[in-house]
């Protein structure tokens, strides 16, 4: 699904420079969930950023579904982004003023699907995340893990091949948090590949592979036994 090699990314700030991300190369195939772990600061959101295409490395290559993305313009990445990848983060942006089927509906709108269409895709998102109920609600009318449901029905609404969580649960309770999890286990077992970012080694053991990472770099990769049956 995905191959990074030797991948860097430095940020400068006046006259300190930060080795985000230190010569890193994975390999993610597709249908996999992989947690990424680490301390505070070793680079997890950097790198969980190049892998959406949301930044870029300053050297190294990446091939996203057998595409070399790494030098393309930027509308072309933005292209490859809207119809790959779907996010979802720890705190939901979503937006306030917007319903809970607007917001849903948002992705497809940016990818010119018809009116019909995309209300038969938000209709059945909302139905399948157990929030059709709450469609005319504004997302300040819900729960906390209700609108992570709504911004998970959200990247999923354009069916992207793979979605990239950032601590998908960091501010859930646990009963919410685990209601997120079997969704993101759910939509992984469907073939989905999904890519999280957690603090939390219970969250990690959804995954079949959890990557380490510190000081930008690979510590260890562990494939979690309790999955592999
Ligand atoms: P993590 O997600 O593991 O906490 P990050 O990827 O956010 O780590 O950060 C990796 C390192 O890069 C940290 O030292 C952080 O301070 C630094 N960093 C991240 N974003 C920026 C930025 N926009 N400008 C300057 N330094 C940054
Ligand atoms: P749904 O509306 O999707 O059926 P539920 O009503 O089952 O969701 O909510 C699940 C849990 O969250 C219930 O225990 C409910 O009391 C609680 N809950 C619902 N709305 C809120 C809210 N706005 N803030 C906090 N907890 C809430």
């Amino acid at each position: 699904m995905l191959k990074l090699e030797n991948i860097v990314k430095k940020y400068r700030t006046s006259a300190v420079e930060t080795l985000a991300v230190n010569g890193l190369s994975i390999t993610i195939n597709q249908g996999e969930f992989v947690a990424i772990m680490g301390a505070s600061g070793c680079g997890k959101s950097t790198l969980l950023n190049i892998i959406g295409m949301l930044d870029n490395a300053d050297s190294g290559s990446y091939f996203l579904d057998g595409k070399d993305v790494s030098s393309l313009k930027a509308n072309e990445r933005t292209d490859v982004r809207k119809n790959t990848i779907g996010f979802v983060f720890q705190n939901f942006n979503l937006i306030d003023e917007l319903t809970v089927g607007e917001n849903v509906e948002l992705p497809l709108q940016y990818l010119n699907i018809p009116k019909s269409e995309r209300k038969q895709k938000v209709d059945r998102v909302l139905e399948k995340m157990g929030i059709a109920h709450r469609k005319n609600h504004y997302p300040s009318q819900l729960s906390g893990g209700q609108q992570q449901r709504v911004a998970v029905a959200r990247a999923v609404v354009t069916e992207p091949k793979l979605v990239l969580a950032d601590e998908p649960t960091g501010n859930l309770d646990s009963h919410f948090g685990n209601e997120v999890l079997d969704i993101l286990k759910g939509l992984n077992a469907a073939g989905t590949t999904i890519v999280m970012v957690t603090h939390s080694s219970n969250d990690a053991k959804v995954a079949q592979r959890i990557i380490e990472l510190r000081d930008g770099k690979l510590l260890t990769e562990r494939v979690e036994a309790v999955n592999q049956l």
